[in-house]
């Protein structure tokens, strides 16, 4: 395994969200009826002539903006022939040798916590193209059926160079061009219902070799698991083949994810031949200054622009400023945080956010934008911990009360709940004295070298004061009685 190299490119064909069609007028919307949301355009019923869609146009130029490519200034809409039951028409509207989008690259954090790392992977391409109708194979009295309703809906492909080397570079781009698309505004991101799915292509080669080894491509993966299950299982498949002696053929694979292996579909030999040509009925799409400079006006901040801020103004690590900018919710939310808390306070913000109220949220299953605590009251409550007004560990406990609804703010939490902490030196040498006193066993044990014991008085002291003294407070007086 060690002396083999995994390369990896990637093509994400993003679902854009347009209310209608990108030739026609029909619907785009998910889940009617089957059939009802098909035009005569989208059927390919005789005599009729595609309309390209200006807001599909719009969203691919939002792209290409968002990831520093250049916008075509002339691209071309080209037939890719092939027959299948759900394409009516017998080719499908796409581009070839002119797409829309042209190079650009993505950044992304790979690995979690300390041990995260920069990458960037160049992209290829993105292109306009429609998609193709479905084959309906279940319940259906026995026979198979089609639904067009998908048929013509705008879709972006988007190709990555093969840039990528191990299956988490892979998942980690995948999660930042989702992003990146829900962030724009250009695909809903929903994965089980098809709106972004992957293929990726995959192959080995020795350590140090100049040349790409054979690649197989694993068709249609709908969620960040299966990218990862499928590229892992492929490898090592590949890489075994070969040191049994045997090649690989370039292939089109299939995943099973009930099996977690991946089966060949069709191999180079049984490759279509798409006889490309340009669409007669499309004239070329022309995109002037003017277009890209309205698109550009219309974009919010970048996820990258905000991660820039977050690190070089708000002094937080590459590792959490691309958490906190993985959707524009999660951003929003963090940003209204460090509004109310100070900017100072940003790192705690970003940990609280990132910590206490993910694991909070992921319990319930719910949404930061269906926040119980909302960023105000989370700023307000960082507020207190930073002045020192309550403890790390009874902020949790005001966390909660706020969750419950049992407080507006985290304030009248503390004030109704007595939580402020105790920081009165003198009250706080009262308790532990008392203890000293209540506790003779454990200071012996201290005194006799065993450092637990010290700690049991602390949690004595802690417990005396129901956890609101100030620990770094208790920690102190007690090292200074007991030394003396
Ligand atoms: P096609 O037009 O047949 O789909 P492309 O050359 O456009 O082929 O490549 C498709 C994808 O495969 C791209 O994402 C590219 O980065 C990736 N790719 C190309 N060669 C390799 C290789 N040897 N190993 C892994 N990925 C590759
Ligand atoms: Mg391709």
């Amino acid at each position: 395994m060690n002396q083999w190299e995994v390369v990896i490119g990637i093509e994400t064909h993003a679902q854009l969200a347009t209310v209608s069609k990108i030739f026609s007028g029909a619907s785009t919307a998910f889940g009617a009826e089957p059939n009802t949301q098909a035009c005569a355009v989208d059927l390919a019923l005789p005599g009729v002539l595609p309309v390209l869609n200006r807001k599909a146009v719009d969203c691919a130029i939002r792209f290409g903006l968002s990831i520093g490519a250049e916008v075509a200034p002339k691209s071309v809409f080209a037939r890719k022939n092939y027959f299948y039951p759900d394409l009516p028409k017998g080719y499908q509207i796409s581009q070839m040798d002119l797409p829309v989008v042209v190079g650009g690259s993505l950044t992304l954090q790979v690995g979690s916590g300390d041990k995260t790392y920069e990458k960037v992977v160049r992209l290829t391409r993105a292109h306009l193209e429609e998609d193709a109708g479905k084959s309906l194979h279940e319940d259906f009295h026995g026979k198979s059926g089609i639904d067009l309703n998908r048929a013509g809906t705008p879709l972006l492909e988007i190709v990555s160079e093969p840039d990528m080397r191990s299956s988490d570079e892979a998942v980690a781009y995948a999660k930042a061009l989702h992003g990146l698309v829900r962030w724009i505004g250009i695909c809903d991101g929903n994965m089980q219902e098809g709106s972004f799915r992957c293929d990726a292509n995959v192959s080995v080669r020795p350590k140090g070799q100049a040349e790409f080894g054979t690649r197989r491509e694993i068709k249609n993966l709908n969620s960040f698991r299966f990218l990862k299950e499928a590229i892992d299982y492929e490898v090592h498949w590949q890489i075994n083949e070969i040191e049994e002696g045997r090649r690989i053929q370039q292939a089109t694979v299939l995943f099973d994810p009930d099996t977690g292996e991946t089966r060949t579909m069709r191999t180079k030999e049984d490759a279509h031949d798409y006889r490309y040509f340009p669409d007669p009925d499309l004239l070329p799409l022309m995109i002037g200054a003017d277009w890209i400079e309205r698109v550009k006006g219309e974009l919010p901040e970048l996820p990258g622009q905000k991660r820039e801020r977050f690190t070089n103004i708000l002094g937080l690590s590459a590792y959490d400023a691309a958490t906190l900018t993985a959707s524009q919710e999660i951003a929003a939310y963090f940003e209204a945080a460090v509004a109310v808390a100070g900017q100072g306070n940003a790192k705690l913000c970003a940990n609280w956010v990132m910590v206490d109220l993910a694991a909070r949220l992921n319990k319930e299953g719910k949404d930061i934008a269906d926040s119980p605590v909302s960023a105000q009251q989370l700023g307000g409550l960082i507020l207190r911990i930073a002045d020192n007004t309550i403890s790390n560990n009874i902020a949790k406990k005001v966390f909660e009360a706020l969750w419950n609804g049992e407080g507006a703010t985290a304030d009248e939490v503390i004030d109704k709940q007595g939580l402020k902490q105790i920081t009165d030196s003198g009250a706080i040498e009262a308790l532990v004295d008392e203890v000293l006193a209540a506790n003779a066993a454990n200071v012996a044990e201290f005194k006799a070298g065993k450092e637990k014991a010290f700690n049991a008085l602390v949690g004595q002291v802690m417990k005396a004061a129901k956890g609101k003294a100030n620990p770094q407070q208790v920690n102190d007086l007690l090292k200074k009685k007991l030394a003396g």
